[in-house]
């Protein structure tokens, strides 16, 4: 993994027009995406980490606009970009995965149709069985046995199908891919072996990976940083490690504990308090107040930005900050 800047949010905001007023889905949110680094995006439904692969990728649809920030990626400031622009982009260099694979793939063309149209897409000169032998390479490489190549895209497993996204955002040659949710309609096995497969393509291929999931489970196993979304807001930005050996921000305390342990018996669970906040009209202040246990006035007054924490680690609670009327954490 490389600290060069392969794709930056900065400041972005996302709304929806509902009939009970707008909702400012994702709030100035600003993140950095590094070159060939798998980078853990998490938090609760709701919290705006979906919206953001989309507004990544300008593929927010009305009743939702982006009415602020910049998306630059490879230096190219995609807000800038016509349509017919933004969608070369996300045909060559940005690849999705999503939880439901047959919404990308087409039922009635058989994988090695959707391979080496692909495959031809970017070298225009190949032949069909040259295509078809390279496409052929590829599900092997991703564990799909070749025989399997002219089936269609019902006729393979959950587990498989995702693993035939992958094969074709290789194929498209993109160099980052945005990945939202792939594993949460696999069962646990299937699951541990679709990570296997991605972060061994990761690494022979230096893909550059966002990996969107509600689960810190699959985080853990497999992201080289993490960062946290709570009610619209980035909270938490560490490497994995950090994350998990020096948590922060008091809300990702409260993830993190509420996660069972499967080596421990009869334990009791953490629950957090409270309801994740109506966006309509969300709290003053730091948002997670009303449900936080450090919460004190200022808290519910003004709202912490993302400050720096540790090595590569910001969080934004007034924890860290050097006020006076700071909220004090116990373990200080
Ligand atoms: Fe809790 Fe206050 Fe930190 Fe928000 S700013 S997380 S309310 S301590």
């Amino acid at each position: 993994m490389s600290s060069e800047i392969l794709y930056s949010v900065q400041h972005l905001d996302v709304d929806y027009s509902t009939r009970i007023g707008d909702v400012r889905a994702v709030d100035d949110v600003s993140l950095d995406i590094r070159t060939g680094e798998i980078l853990g995006l998490v938090g609760e439904s709701g919290c705006g980490k979906s919206t953001l692969g989309k507004a990544m990728m300008r593929t927010i649809t009305v009743p939702g606009h982006i009415t602020g920030g910049q998306l630059v990626f490879e230096d190219i400031y995609l807000m800038s970009l016509t349509e017919k622009q933004m969608s070369h982009i996300r045909g060559n260099k940005i690849g999705m995965v999503f939880q439901d694979p047959m919404t990308s793939l087409n039922p009635l063309m058989r994988i090695a149709d959707h391979l080496t149209e692909a495959i031809r897409v970017h070298n225009k000169d190949m032949s069909k069985q040259d295509a078809r032998d390279r496409a052929m390479e590829m599900v092997k490489e991703l564990g799909i046995r070749v025989e399997r190549i002219d089936d269609y895209p019902h006729q393979f497993s959950g587990g498989m199908r995702q693993r035939i996204m992958i094969a074709l955002v290789l194929a498209l040659n993109a160099s980052l891919v945005i990945a939202d949710e792939p594993t949460t309609a696999l069962d646990v096995i299937v699951e541990a072996q679709f990570l296997d497969v991605l972060r061994d393509l990761q690494q022979e291929f230096n893909l550059t990976i966002l990996l969107i999931t509600h689960n810190i489970g699959v985080v853990a196993e497999i992201a080289d940083r993490v960062a946290v979304m709570y009610a619209g807001k980035m909270v938490e930005i560490a490497p994995v490690e950090s994350l998990f050996a020096d948590t922060k921000h008091p809300y990702t305390r409260g993830l993190l504990k509420s996660v069972p342990n499967i080596d421990v018996d009869n334990q009791d669970l953490y629950k957090m308090k409270g309801a994740p906040p109506n966006l309509v009209a969300p709290p003053s202040g730091c948002r997670f107040h009303p449900r936080c246990p450090y919460a004190v006035a200022l808290c519910s007054r003004e709202l912490p930005e993302l400050m720096s924490v540790g090595e590569d680690h910001q969080a934004a609670c007034w924890i860290y900050s050097d006020r006076d009327d700071r909220p004090r954490d116990e373990t200080e």
